[in-house]
């Protein structure tokens, strides 16, 4: 059914969220535009990890397929220790008929989600931002930088963890750091590497995702205390320095890390957005409402999630202050909970580094019922 009541969305912020709420929205018959802050896509090469929900997500919005297609898809992950002793491993379900964990990189997955929009009629400003924003009884007043001030009946702010539709809304949040930082590289895949492989040493972890036939991308998570800068032309040293503590096939690799520009190193910030993630008609979605450690490689997963259960919403033609209740109902406590589960990651790696690890946990049991988690229904009917 049309939405009577939004016509005509402003989507601030063209990365993975923005670009799917624009397909998911076009879909229902919703006029988009999209106010992208840098003037060309900037998307760096490496790898994303796509659980089942993920792609599930895509599926509703058409996606999937291309996913499948460009990437490579893989049954699940075995955690190891630093050493190479076998701890457990985590399967992935087949669900909406894709089997287990699809890796992509996220120039490709960009590219699949960009070409989606051209293909519609979405109007995408480039090197714009807003400049304010204000609710008003007709929609939301938005000046852009380029100019431009116009009324929309719904204004979405995916523009990332530093989210300005954010700050100017809800003014500043804290985003915590959380002592930790991940390293990434690509490299060939060699052919037995079939699934994603994970090593638990004592001050970091490794792992190896694979993202097409024959690319994968490293990434080490390592405590990095005080967040420290690191100079670019050393990365590959600093990378590599990180990688001592490992046997077997990651010592193996390190020879390979000779190149410090094609080394990416992000420090790792969190924060969950207290409910309610709307102000009026304007609404958080992804990493602007939730910044998650990737420890569960979930959250592009969630941003996607999140736009699909705003446009089933909208498809109800609810007053848009019911579609946002009825978002946050189905929204929050299942971003916390990836949020919080991955702070706990987090919290036991870096409590393990520092020898000060007293519960006893099975980490192995606590993922997998996180992902299980996951895999729940998310589209599930709306109490209205
Ligand atoms: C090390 C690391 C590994 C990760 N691995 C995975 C993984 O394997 N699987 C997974 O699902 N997730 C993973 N994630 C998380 C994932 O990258 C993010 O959750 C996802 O990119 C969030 O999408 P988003 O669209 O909300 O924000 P972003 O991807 O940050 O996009 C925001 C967009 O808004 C634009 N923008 C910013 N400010 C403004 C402004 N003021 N005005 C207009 N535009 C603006 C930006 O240029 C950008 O295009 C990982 C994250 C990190 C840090």
């Amino acid at each position: 059914m049309t939405n009577q009541y939004v016509k005509k969305v402003l989507v601030v912020g063209g990365g993975i969220s923005g670009l799917s709420a624009a397909i998911a929205l076009n879909k229902i018959g919703i006029e988009v535009e999209i106010a992208e802050k840098e003037l060309e896509w900037n998307v760096y090469g490496v790898g994303i990890i796509q659980p089942p929900n993920a792609l599930r997500a895509l599926n509703e919005i058409g996606l999937a397929d291309a996913c499948m297609e460009q990437g490579t898809s893989y049954p699940g992950f075995d955690y190891y220790t630093g050493q190479g002793h076998f701890l457990f491993h985590t399967a992935s379900p087949t669900i909406v008929g894709y089997p287990g964990v699809n890796g992509i990189s996220r120039r490709q997955l960009h590219n699949i989600l960009f070409e989606a929009v051209e293909s519609t009629d979405t109007k995408i400003y480039m090197g714009t931002t807003v400049n304010t924003i204000e609710n008003k009884e007709n929609g939301v007043k938005v000046a852009l930088n380029n100019g431009i001030t116009a009324t929309y009946d719904l204004v979405i702010g995916s523009d990332g963890a530093n989210s300005k539709v954010r700050t100017l809304l809800f003014g500043e949040i804290e985003q915590r750091y959380s002592g930790q930082g991940v390293w990434r590289y690509n490299l060939p895949r060699p052919k037995e590497i079939d699934k994603g492989l994970f090593y638990y040493g004592k001050d970091a972890k490794a792992g190896l995702v694979p993202m097409s036939d024959d690319l994968m991308y490293l990434l080490v998570t390592t405590n990095e205390p005080g967040n420290p800068k690191f100079p670019n032309n050393q990365l590959h040293n600093l990378l590599k320095e990180r990688m001592t503590e490992f046997g077997g096939i990651i010592a193996g690799i390190a020879k390979q890390i000779v190149d410090p520009s094609e080394v990416v190193y992000r420090p790792i910030f969190t924060h969950l957005m207290k409910s309610p993630w709307y102000k009026g008609n304007v609404l958080l979605v992804g990493d602007a409402a939730h910044g998650t450690a990737p420890h569960l490689g979930q959250g592009a997963s969630i941003a996607i999630e999140d736009v699909v259960v705003l446009a089933d919403i909208l498809k109800h033609n609810l007053p848009v202050q019911e579609t946002m209740e009825a978002f946050m109902e189905k929204r929050f406590e299942r971003c916390k909970m990836i949020v919080e589960n991955s702070d706990q990651l987090v919290e036991w790696e870096l409590l393990t580094s520092a020898g000060r690890m007293t519960e006893k946990v099975n980490v192995g049991e606590f993922l997998k019922m996180t992902l299980e988690k996951m895999n729940e229904p998310f589209l599930s009917e709306l109490n209205v």
